[in-house]
């Protein structure tokens, strides 16, 4: 039986990871996919203290090895279901099941889906959820990018580097997003901003060739472009825990800055939590609270 097990390998997870071990309990984080969780996809962290400049994968990595080397055990599986026991909690994944005492949910979430009816089928031929991984594919090219956040202004910026043009379609005249970033795009020659708009349609010919671009007064116009990046926000992963954990009514764990669920024993950490500031440094915020709870509880089993 392990002392704590973690659900998820982002940067909450593995920070838990980190505090659990040097607490010195028995950890396995378990991940679905591969360690980093979405700040993989970040070409350039600039916002977390000491790192002024640092690629998500490069953070991602150092993070991973840091809770390897501190004892951490990590298992690539996808964790589907938590039984609660009371003192002994089961983790049921697609392969196994493992017993722990304290359980912490880190999974996050994922990329929103525009709800277009060809989207799927067009995934990895010109419809991409993120432009570090697939920006490559469009050197030279036009692109589009979907979304008004930090995501999508800085997937704009980051293909101005690559593509020949790259426009950006926002439903709204104001981006949530920082500022700076609108500025630096707007200074960029290849981009193109198209405000109060929506993307109401997906044209392709076996692969996307263009968007159906429709904006508030029902005006609606063609762009022809080769791939369209679409960044328009994130979805909790936590529905598989719903039967056991509280949700709120968009999805996001019921838990406080505490990490408290309704489940003693059981905490959450990170973007999958209901909070109003989701980044790096309070993934990492989340990582190291839901950890030292854990440690009391199993201390006062
Ligand atoms: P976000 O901030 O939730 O923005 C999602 C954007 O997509 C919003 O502008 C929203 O429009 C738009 N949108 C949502 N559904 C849509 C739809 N169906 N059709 C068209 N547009 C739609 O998501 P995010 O940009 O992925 O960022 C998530 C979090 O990560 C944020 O807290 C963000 O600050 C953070 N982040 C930080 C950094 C950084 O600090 N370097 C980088 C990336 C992300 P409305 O504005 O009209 O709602």
């Amino acid at each position: 039986m392990y002392d704590i097990i973690i659900i998820g390998a982002g940067p909450a997870g593995m920070t838990a990871a980190i505090y659990a071990r040097r607490a010195s309990k028995s950890v396995l984080v378990l991940e679905a996919l591969s360690y980093g969780g979405q700040i993989i996809n970040t070409p350039d962290i600039e916002n977390y203290p000491a790192a002024a400049h640092i690629s998500g994968f490069e953070f991602a990595t150092k993070v991973y090895e840091q809770a390897a080397a501190l004892g951490a055990e990590f298992v690539f599986e996808k964790a589907v279901d938590i039984i609660d026991g009371g003192s002994e909690k089961t983790v049921v994944t697609t392969d196994n099941s493992y017993t722990c005492k304290a359980v912490i949910i880190a999974t996050g979430s994922r990329n929103r889906r525009l709800g277009l009816p060809n989207e799927d089928e067009l995934i990895g031929r010109g419809v991409s959820y993120c432009a570090t991984c697939d920006g490559a594919f469009f050197r030279g090219k036009t692109v589009a990018v979907v979304g008004g956040g930090n995501t999508a202004l800085e997937d704009a910026l980051y293909l101005c580097d690559l593509a020949a043009k790259v426009y950006l379609i926002h439903r709204r005249d104001a981006f949530r997003g920082d500022e700076k970033t609108v500025s630096a795009l707007k200074a960029r020659e290849t981009a193109e901003i198209i405000y109060n708009s929506t993307v109401t349609a997906l044209l392709a010919d076996k692969r996307l060739t263009g968007i159906e671009v429709t904006d508030k007064d029902g005006g609606v116009r063609t762009i022809e472009t080769d791939g369209l990046f679409v960044a328009v926000g994130r979805v909790p992963e936590n529905a598989g825990f719903a039967k056991l954990i509280k949700l709120d009514e968009a999805g996001y764990i019921a838990a406080g800055e505490d990490c408290l669920t309704n489940v003693p024993g059981i905490y959450a950490a990170g973007d999958g939590r209901a909070k109003n500031v989701r980044q790096l440094v309070t993934a990492a915020a989340d990582g190291a609270v839901s950890a030292e709870a854990a440690v009391r509880y199993i201390s006062e089993l």
